[in-house]
């Protein structure tokens, strides 16, 4: 099956997000299909010794399957890359990120409002294998003054969790350039390119956690890899060591090969037809979704600022914000659907919401909180989170397509709550 789009170049995002991935022609559907197939066939046995060599098509779906390519090429198109791997969460997209640029005596440096589940990677995982990380102040001054001669990635997210503050893409970019590294950015709460392209910045590597504004439901699990089209790898001895080296066999092709080879053939974090399909469905309104969740999000951490109740509030798209004009620099479309608060006492202004939920997760079509400090969060080394932006006080709420109206009277109520249970003692032992 061809999954080739018309002119995806020519295309604007709002159409490449509903047109890419789907093939013309008499009989075909207008959409993607789940292929619910473990294997494919081959006609003659230099059919099947071809794919094996060359992997250009189908053979077993752990490897490709026909609607996790068509998914592929949309996110490959929405992020402004050249290949995507699709794989089963966004923790085996930053996993495979990771692996295929590093290996035993190699270095990460990271800045600090990482997700959870990535400091996990970078502090117990990764060091098993012998990768080393240095976890840094979301500046540039702080990557820079980190980086090693080992150092083989410069790791940040567009916007931090739950902090709410910008990297500096094309610094980073610039820094580890310098120093043959490459760069990666977790675009998740960049949402698929819509409101922020990094490798228009620089950067080389974007993952996504597709559970999150891609699947945009709440219903299904994903995560990407997309490269770039300019990365030098000629400083990775991954990439130059053998004769023939990677770079040789493989030219500019060979990091997203490493990718997939890494993550889909080699540990088996594929991403199911099924998921495919609802992430490539999610991904066809995500830009709707995403800008009216922004303007709400706008409107409640305005809202919340306001609130006398409230102790503070970060948000990149207040003008009171710190990461305002990194904001304004880096964000197209909005300024995202996460706002996080500070309450005196989170537990009962917590358990008095009726329209909010409280669960873990973001880019839902509902709008979620959660108390990081207890949660997402509880994991870390207290220093680690009052540094990542964490405190007792604070709730992350990832914004849905509610009316906005409905979710301003149920924070009010809520919070008259809060304040009504809120004694000095209380909001001490939280
Ligand atoms: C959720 C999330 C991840 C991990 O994704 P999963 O799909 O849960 O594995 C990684 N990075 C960010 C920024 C996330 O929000």
């Amino acid at each position: 099956m061809s999954t080739d789009s018309p002119h995806p170049d020519a295309l604007s995002y709002d159409t490449q997000a509903v047109q890419v991935g789907i093939p013309r022609g008499n009989t075909l559907g207008v959409g993607i299909p789940i292929h619910q197939i473990a294997a494919f066939q081959f006609e003659t046995l230099q059919d099947g010794a071809t794919e094996f060599v060359t992997n250009a098509t189908y053979s077993y779906a752990r490897l490709q399957n026909p609607t996790v390519q068509a998914l592929e090429e949309r996110l490959t198109a929405l992020e402004g890359g050249t290949a995507t791997v699709a794989l089963s969460s966004g923790q085996a997209a930053t996993f495979t990120a990771i692996l295929s640029v590093c290996r035993a005596g190699d270095h990460v440096v990271a800045t600090s409002s990482l997700f959870g589940g990535s400091a996990g990677l970078l502090n117990n995982i990764l060091p098993l294998m012998g990768i080393t990380s240095t976890i840094v102040p979301n500046t540039p001054e702080a990557v820079q003054a980190a980086m090693q001669p080992g150092t083989r990635l410069v790791w940040a997210e567009t916007i931090g969790n739950p902090a709410a503050d910008i990297a500096d893409i094309g610094a980073y970019a610039r820094i580890a350039h310098e120093h043959g590294a490459l760069l990666g950015i977790d675009n998740t709460w960049g949402g698929v390119g819509f409101l922020c392209r990094p490798l228009t910045h620089g950067a080389d590597i974007v993952t996504h956690s597709l559970t999150k504004w891609a699947g945009g439901h709440g219903t299904v699990l994903g995560g990407s890899v997309t490269v770039g089209t300019h990365h030098d790898l000629s400083r990775n001895a991954i990439y130059t060591d053998g004769d023939p080296s990677l770079l040789t066999t493989r030219g500019p092709a060979a990091l997203a090969w490493r990718q997939r080879w890494f993550g889909a053939h080699q540990l088996g974090m594929t991403l199911s037809a099924h998921s495919a399909f609802l992430i490539a469905q999610g991904l066809e309104t995500l830009s709707l979704r995403l800008t009216r969740e922004s303007q709400t999000a706008l409107d409640l951490a305005q809202y919340l600022s306001a609130h006398d109740a409230v102790t503070g509030v970060a948000y990149p798209g207040l003008p009171a914000s710190p990461h305002h004009a990194l904001a304004q620099q880096y964000l197209h479309g909005g300024y995202g659907a996460v706002l996080t608060f500070e309450v005196p006492d989170p537990a009962p202004f917590l358990a008095a919401l009726r329209v909010i939920r409280m669960a873990p997760n973001l880019g839902d079509t509902r709008t979620l909180v959660v108390h990081p400090w207890t949660t997402t969060h509880s994991r870390m080394p207290e220093p680690a989170r009052r540094a990542a932006g964490v405190t007792p006080h604070t709730i992350r709420m990832s914004v849905g397509v509610e009316d906005a109206s409905d979710l301003k009277r149920d924070l009010d109520q809520a919070l008259q709550a809060g304040r009504a249970h809120a004694t000095p003692h209380e909001a001490a032992l939280i």
